[in-house]
């Protein structure tokens, strides 16, 4: 188990982590009790609203937790069998996903899944033609996707066995949990073919659901240490050499027993019920308007000239 450390509120703020700006100001304390532990980072935590120390950025308004290091650490001791049991929908969410991706860049192409769990998407990608593949940092995630011959690398980029360039990238769900958004965009951007196109996900804080949730919204959770908006995700883009060229939100797919007891977990603990078996077998679309989809592409010196 690994430790990291958590510094009293405020000791530390940070520049900001997208335009760079030192006026960055505390947001919200610290909710977490104790030191964070691998669990914490599992994809399938419920502790909602329980966070480190969010500071504001002044210039941008980006939303970040400074005060957390070693996350890395914690996502290669992770382990998550809630992940797999809902292995179902998220193949189904892999696939709505690739066919937006196919409309930017169809098979057949080098594909590249970044933080790919146990490799659904890579499955999904292989069956449409593309050639994928997959890193990700949890050594167990990454175990369970080699068992099933999938070429996925256990790690993080930039990576000595996965070299480009790829013509299509995916990034889902997971530039809210890296310490440099920018860096990770930018080493991205070095494996990415000059036509190549790259989706992204991550949770908007503007949204209406987040706003209407306010602390408690599902996506305030320990292992989210950067809340982007699509005005700063655009500008964390722009700062990596990368420009949005469609922009939409993400439907998501849950087994309804999962989606059960992720509202279970509002509720007091005695007044949690237990998910009726027939919802197991159920598969559900969802979609709260409160995440962000972007297909990006490289920008190239004639663009930056123009823009500049
Ligand atoms: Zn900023």
């Amino acid at each position: 188990m690994m430790d990291v450390a958590h510094k009293p509120d405020g000791v530390r703020a940070a520049s900001c982590w997208v335009c760079g700006s030192l006026r960055t100001k505390l947001f919200r304390p610290s909710t977490i009790a104790e030191k964070m532990t691998a669990n914490a980072v599992a994809i399938t935590d419920a502790n909602y609203g329980i966070t480190a120390a969010i500071f504001r950025c002044d210039s941008c308004g980006f939303l970040q937790c400074p005060d957390v290091s070693g996350v890395l650490e914690l996502y290669q001791d992770m382990e998550d069998p809630g992940y797999a049991l809902t292995a179902g929908p998220r193949a189904l969410q892999a696939r709505k996903l690739l066919e937006i991706l196919e409309k930017f860049r169809p098979a057949p192409a080098r594909l590249l899944d970044v933080g790919a769990g146990i490799g659904l998407l890579l499955d999904e990608a292989e069956k449409r033609g593309f050639y994928a593949v997959g890193m990700e940092p949890s050594r167990w995630l990454a175990g369970l996707g080699q068992e099933r011959g999938l070429r996925l690398h256990c790690g993080v980029l930039p990576h000595g066995d996965v070299v480009g360039p790829f013509d299509a990238i995916c990034l889902i769900d997971v530039i809210e949990h890296v310490p440099d958004p920018v860096d990770l965009l930018r080493t991205i951007r070095d494996v990415m073919a000059p036509d190549g196109k790259l989706v992204m996900v991550t949770p908007d804080v503007k949204s209406a659901m987040a706003r209407l949730m306010g602390k408690n919204w599902w996506h305030f959770r320990a292992a989210h240490i950067g809340y982007f908006d699509r005005t700063t995700l655009e500008r964390a883009c722009h700062a990596a050499g990368l420009k949005p060229v469609h922009a939409s939100r993400p439907c998501w797919y849950f087994n309804a027993g999962y989606l059960w007891d992720r509202v279970m977990a509002y509720l007091p603990r005695r007044w949690r019920l237990k998910a009726p078996s027939i919802l197991m077998r159920l598969t559900v679309p969802l979609n709260l308007y409160d995440s962000i989809l972007f297909v990006v592409e490289p920008i190239h010196g004639s663009d930056e000239a123009r823009s500049a």
